[in-house]
């Protein structure tokens, strides 16, 4: 990191971590403070399916003893998030802790290593305190179908907290955390993010090692930040990204790129659905915004296919995943088989919801020798389409506006029962799109107008392009309110 970039890092966090370069606040203080407000309030939310109290506080009396006596610049210098505390998704590996992917089948399984983004934020000071619900291996848009129970939305009580990284949304909504990490695969960072009035970033893919992440879709899956506003996601995507031996798929980052504005310094602002649209809507609100950039409308035609075109790559991707989840190497297994054969059925049977095993089985018939041909290689196909019209839009956008999710939004009484899960799929439209064609974007909550005015707005950009994707986030973004009025959570 170079110097500049580090003295400002701390500063979206000022009012939290300002005690504590100041040496006025311990990280062990900051710990405490954090675990009696999930003890306190999460258990009406169930946002937290492990707390890592004991870890933490180890942590955090190692970050204090290596900063007693150094100086406020030089805490700031080499600690930049130090005593920040934060919450990991349950599909993200934090050593020595149970990492579950909300699935029996890893129900008892403790991870031996750290991922590489938790151990860039743990170098950088913050401290993690617990592991967050989701919908199992990440397959789902409500956090309502975990194995072990739902979360509930702090802010939209009757929607659900969104999915699949559910339970780092509502933390970082109920003031739990300072920010969360969560992984986006269709959408499932910036959906919840979106239900649950805060800011959540999908990097571009290979901009954040992928090293301790449980795969749900490989071509697909990436970690990001959940947080309050888009300065500090930016700030926490900063310490994480970058390359990484244990992740071949690593892409050179130009996070701090300046905007090109070509169009005489004023970005050129794509709003997806043309001038009907709930992003079209936002922006007619937002006078300064029309003013200050380019609002040009546009189409993307292939968007038609693309949730066909996700289900069948990333199902693909999930069944030889999955795979390896046999009862022998990980976690659960299930009793009393009789043959090898019958001990991997009834684990898998036994260990994965109706869900997860629908999916395994779509993935396996699309890429059976019989119709490889008609769905996984159509499917890799139309993805490129889509992928070549969102660069021919690039030409001349440089940044896309659109809602985050389509309506109805997710309700917190999901079935959960397979048709509930094919309505669900069509939600994840506009999410999915970054993720089929690599791209970084970033959901933001907009002012609140009533419980039928859109909750949030989506930022897509080309990768390379963060740095006008932030620019544009920051100028639509509504300042983050507490959930909670008058709770602890309530700063
Ligand atoms: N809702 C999508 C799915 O179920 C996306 C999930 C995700 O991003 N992990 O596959």
């Amino acid at each position: 990191m170079l110097d500049q970039e580090i003295k400002t890092i701390g500063s979206g966090f000022s009012e939290r971590t300002g005690a504590v370069f100041e040496g006025k606040l311990t990280a062990v203080d900051r710990v405490r403070e954090a675990v009696t407000k999930i003890r306190a309030i999460d258990p009406a939310y169930h946002s937290f399916v492990t707390v890592c109290e004991e870890r933490a506080l180890t942590m955090a009396e190692k970050l204090d003893r290596e900063t007693q006596g150094l100086s406020q610049e030089e805490v700031r210098r080499r600690f930049p998030l130090a005593g920040l505390v934060f919450a990991v998704k349950d599909n993200i590996c934090v050593e020595g802790v149970r990492t579950t992917a909300a699935s029996h089948i890893l129900e008892n399984y403790i991870s031996p290593y750290s991922a590489t983004a938790v151990v860039r934020l743990e170098e950088a000071g913050a401290i993690c305190v617990g592991k967050t619900n989701m919908d199992e291996f990440a397959m789902g848009q409500t956090t309502t179908t975990g194995a072990f129970g739902a979360t509930k939305n702090p802010r939209y009580p009757d929607l659900s907290a969104g999915g699949s990284s559910g339970g780092s949304a509502a933390a970082v909504a109920l003031g739990l955390v300072d920010f969360a990490l969560g992984s986006d695969t269709g959408g499932s960072i910036r959906q919840p993010a979106a239900l649950c009035g805060v800011v959540g970033l999908k990097p571009a893919y290979g901009a954040v090692s992928r090293y301790g992440l449980i795969s749900y879709a490989s071509a697909f899956d990436g970690i990001g930040p959940i947080t309050r506003t888009v300065h500090e996601a930016r700030q926490i995507c900063f310490v994480i990204e970058g390359s990484d031996a244990q992740d071949a798929s690593m892409r050179e980052s130009e996070y701090f790129q300046p905007p090109t504005k070509e169009n005489d310094g004023r970005l050129r602002v794509g709003v997806l659905g043309g001038e009907d649209s709930e992003a079209a809507t936002v922006l007619r609100k937002n006078p300064t915004f029309c003013e200050n950039y380019e609002i040009r409308y546009i189409e993307l035609p292939m968007l038609e296919y693309a949730v066909a075109t996700y289900y069948i790559l990333a199902c693909a991707q999930a069944a030889s995943n999955l795979a390896r989840y046999d009862g022998v190497r990980y976690g659960f297994r299930a009793k009393g088989y009789e043959t090898l054969d019958q001990m991997y059925e009834m684990t898998r049977t036994e260990g994965f919801s109706p869900e997860v095993q629908r999916r395994i089985l779509m993935g396996r018939f699309v890429l059976g020798q019989e119709s490889y041909r008609d769905w996984y290689e159509q499917a890799a196909r139309v993805r490129r389409r889509i992928y070549d019209q969102v660069q021919e839009a690039f030409a001349e956008v440089d940044v896309i506006v659109s809602e985050t999710l389509k309506r109805p939004y997710p309700r917190a009484d999901f079935a959960g029962d397979s048709e509930a899960f094919l309505a669900g799929y069509e939600q994840d439209k506009l999410t999915v799109l970054a993720n089929l064609c690599g791209l970084p974007a970033i959901s933001v909550p907009v002012p609140a107008e009533g419980d039928d005015a859109p909750h949030s707005i989506m930022v897509t950009a080309n990768a390379g392009r963060e740095a006008a994707m932030f620019e544009a986030a920051d100028r639509l973004a509504a300042p983050f309110t507490p959930c909670v009025k008058g709770g602890p959570a309530d700063e």
